[in-house]
């Protein structure tokens, strides 16, 4: 396990499991509201590469992905097909 990427940020409260969200408790504590969704710094994260022209992700690394949101949320999916580029 490599890291953690985040390309967006935020969430909709589907069900009953989303009651206690992690994310937006932690939100909450910095003041911001976790049903603001937007679209991260680290949205190009896995292109990034290290100073010796390496990418920071190696191939067949596992990576952690969308720990602050749903990949699929709806909201996002005007970024989902960039995410890939
Ligand atoms: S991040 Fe997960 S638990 Fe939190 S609101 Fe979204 S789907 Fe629910």
């Amino acid at each position: 396990m490599h890291d953690i990427w985040n390309p967006w940020h935020g969430c909709v409260k589907y069900s009953e499991g989303c009651k206690n969200c992690y994310m937006y408790v932690l939100d909450k504590m910095r003041n911001q509201d976790g049903s603001h969704i937007y679209k991260t710094n680290d949205f190009a994260y896995p292109l990034s590469k290290n100073r010796d022209g390496t990418y920071k992700i190696q191939s067949g690394e596992k990576i952690r992905v969308c720990m602050t949101s749903d990949f699929c949320l709806e909201e996002a999916d005007i970024w989902r097909d960039d995410v890939w580029s």
